[in-house]
């Protein structure tokens, strides 16, 4: 029996890819021991080959620093990726941003401890907007740039960049991303390809090892992977495009640690467990209708408090 230690580099469903952590950084393709192993992108795991076999397993994970989730539609958790250091969500003018998933999102990865960025791609379109028949709308750039400016009155970092031109990619990599392991997620065809192949300096897909072919998933057509920087000490990984982000079940009362602004707010309100929906005294309540606190930002917090008591009882009670 020899083994080692290593990091899931790419995953596809039931194979892996595992990455040594010593010596040279050898890679080889893993399945799964047994079907109850939940393992994911970043996780670290012991790998084995029996003797006489000419296939790896993984054998057992190690702990995780964390994990993000999502729910799916029965309120069940499913682990994306794990052991990341921070969340960027990228949007982009085109196609158009859904607010409540970047606040789902940003909500979602603060319920596991992790950090979150905001990334808005293809600025290049932004600059020019208005100027051509065929560029999109002063209008339409101007909700974009008050959006952005709403999240970061919330506390929300966030970068503007073109991987098409290769603008503030620089400031992006000394500002957020160097020295640490990082999710991309967002919409697709806001440019996160671009942005990866961009950032890591080389073609992420064509890099992938795990291809349709070789793997057994073929319900998962799109693996999630990890990818070293060439050019700059730093990890972009990627997940799968989920259309409808949910995050992982919390407690109602839980909800406000995703959203900073209202968080902060909440000291002030007269009971210490105020949802901030109809409760008297209410500071938060009180902040949105002064304007303090952004009405589509709490709108979204509202939200995610009534979804997840929805998921809550259709998962039904815990085991
Ligand atoms: P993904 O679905 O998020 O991975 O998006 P892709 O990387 O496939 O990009 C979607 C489309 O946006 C492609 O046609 C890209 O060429 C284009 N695109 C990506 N980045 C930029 C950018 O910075 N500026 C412009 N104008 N187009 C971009
Ligand atoms: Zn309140």
């Amino acid at each position: 029996m020899s083994g080692w230690t290593g990091t899931v580099v790419e995953s596809f469903g039931r194979r892996v890819v595992v990455q040594q952590q010593a010596g040279d950084g050898e890679r080889v393709q893993c399945s799964l021991r047994g079907k109850k192993l939940d393992v994911v992108v970043g996780d670290e795991v012991r790998v084995e080959r029996p003797e006489g076999a000419d296939e790896w397993t993984v054998e057992a994970r190690l702990p995780r620093r964390n994990v993000l989730a999502r729910s799916d539609s029965r309120g069940q958790p499913e682990s994306l990726v794990a052991n990341v250091d921070q969340l960027a969500v990228v949007i982009a003018p085109r196609p158009a941003c859904e607010p409540a998933m970047v606040d789902r999102y940003v909500a979602g990865a603060a319920f596991s401890g992790i950090d979150a960025l905001l990334i808005v791609n293809t600025a290049d379109l932004l600059a020019e907007a208005g100027t051509s028949a065929d560029s999109m709308t002063a209008a339409a750039a101007a909700e974009l740039e008050r959006l952005v400016a709403d999240w970061r009155k919330g506390g929300l970092r966030s970068y503007y960049v073109s991987a098409r031109r290769r603008d503030g990619l620089d400031a992006l990599i000394d500002g957020a991303l160097r020295g640490r392991r990082t999710l991309f997620a967002g919409q697709s065809g806001v440019g996160k390809s671009s942005l990866l192949n961009a950032l890591v300096g080389e073609d992420c897909r064509r890099t992938r090892e795990l291809s349709d072919a070789t793997g057994e998933g073929r319900h998962t057509s799109v693996s999630s992977a990890i990818f070293a920087a060439r050019d700059w000490s730093g990890e972009l990984a990627d997940s799968p495009g989920v259309r409808d982000y949910a995050p992982q079940l919390v407690p109602p009362g839980q909800v406000q640690s995703g959203f900073r602004e209202i968080a902060l707010a909440a000291a002030d309100c007269r009971f210490l467990d105020c949802l901030h929906l109809r409760e008297p005294q209410c500071a938060v309540t009180a902040a949105v209708a002064a304007g303090r606190i952004d009405a589509r930002r709490y709108e979204s917090y509202r939200r995610l408090v009534h979804l997840m008591r929805e998921l809550a009882e259709r998962r039904g009670p815990r085991r």
